[in-house]
């Protein structure tokens, strides 16, 4: 009895102690630790798709988190300096999004080594959405002041030739003009002035005066033509250049969206624009197409996505970045974190799939 007691007592204990066993087991393998991270939506870097975050920083993220054996749990600021602000906290442990390394954060925040190479860079209204299409363009410079008093100058001009060049040949028995009333034989005389004012005679006169006037006429329209053209190329010039953003130093007394907080906004005060903040990209995007600005400066590989994808055809971007600058992942100073994410950093460049994950948001294709 005694023995069979004793026999369930030592079940009992076995069992107790193989369970808390697996149940400890299953704890450990059911529940890595869990790591908080804040970051904020800029497609590619980051990228809501139907609730879920996806998009170049994130997948980096993930695979980082998979190699250190922990698993990120999200939170999105609304900009910059919000995501900065909750790491500075110490609310999350880390952030990641399109996070530039710059002298006065680096004295505040720990960075990882650089995540991608990055840089400001101009985005405006493509040519047609801004300026209509070259076709109207040129109608419009036909019709314009400056053509029509031209051509008014031409039609005052050409009274004097075709006046001296019908009275002296309206009795030449060869002459240009074929008839000796003053009507219609103005007509010939003013349809030869004209003539010869823009392209070659068609007919010489016969007389040697008006022969004389004839080539004097033709080198008159020789000039004309010439200042009549720079005129016009003029105008077109001043009409292109007027308001356009061709650089940086452009950029004053522009209207120019850039986001809260963010080192474009920096930039574009320093540039001497006027800076109109948003919180989100896309407000900046929306900005654009309704004109309430002139331009938008940006980190160029979040302006690039958007030139080759939602904005193809509609905006386009101005130079190369004019501002080089690298995104990190932002520690709290001093995290323990850093050193770690470091190794999976530079390991995952070594083996391939940095470079997969790069592919993947950054191809040409894309
Ligand atoms: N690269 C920019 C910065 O760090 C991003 C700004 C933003 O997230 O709006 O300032």
């Amino acid at each position: 009895m005694l023995r069979l007691v004793s026999g369930y007592v030592f079940g009992i204990l076995v069992t107790l102690l193989l369970g808390s066993v697996t149940v400890q087991a299953q704890d450990s393998r059911a529940q890595p630790r869990e790591v908080r991270v804040v970051t904020r939506v800029l497609p590619p870097m980051v990228v809501e798709r139907e609730k879920s975050l996806t998009g170049f920083s994130i997948e980096l993220m993930e695979a980082i988190a998979n190699r250190m054996k922990f698993i990120p749990s999200y939170t999105v600021a609304p900009d910059v300096r919000s995501l900065l602000e909750e790491v500075r906290s110490g609310r999350v442990e880390l952030g990641i999004a399109a996070v530039s390394i710059t002298a006065g954060r680096e004295a505040e925040f720990d960075f990882s080594q650089p995540i991608l190479n990055s840089g400001l860079q101009i985005m405006t209204l493509g040519q047609v959405s801004a300026g209509g299409n070259p076709l109207l363009d040129m109608l419009r410079l036909l019709v314009s002041w400056t053509s029509l008093a031209w051509l008014g100058i031409g039609a005052l001009l050409i009274l004097i030739p075709a006046h001296i060049v019908w009275f002296l040949e309206r009795r030449h028995p060869e002459g240009i003009v074929p008839t000796q009333k003053y009507f219609p034989g103005i007509f010939f005389a003013l349809y030869w002035a004209a003539g010869t004012l823009v392209t070659q005679a068609e007919s010489a006169p016969k007389h040697a005066l008006a022969r004389l006037v004839a080539v004097l006429w033709m080198f008159t329209g020789v000039v004309f033509v010439a200042l009549y053209t720079a005129q016009l190329t003029a105008t077109l010039t001043v009409q292109q250049i007027a308001g356009g953003i061709n650089s940086p130093e452009d950029l004053a007394g522009k209207r120019v969206a850039v986001t809260a907080g963010s080192t474009a906004a920096m930039a574009v005060r320093e540039l001497k624009a006027n800076a109109i903040e948003v919180r989100q990209i896309g407000e900046a995007y929306d900005a654009l197409q309704n004109r309430t600005v002139d331009a938008i400066v940006f980190d160029a590989p979040v302006l690039m996505y958007y030139a080759a994808n939602e904005g193809k055809g509609r905006v386009q971007l101005v130079g190369a970045p004019f501002r080089k600058e690298d995104y990190g992942i932002v520690f709290p100073r001093g995290s323990s974190l850093r050193s770690e994410v470091n190794i999976a950093l530079l390991s995952m460049r070594e083996d391939g799939s940095y470079q997969r994950i790069y592919d993947r948001w950054f191809a040409a294709s894309r």
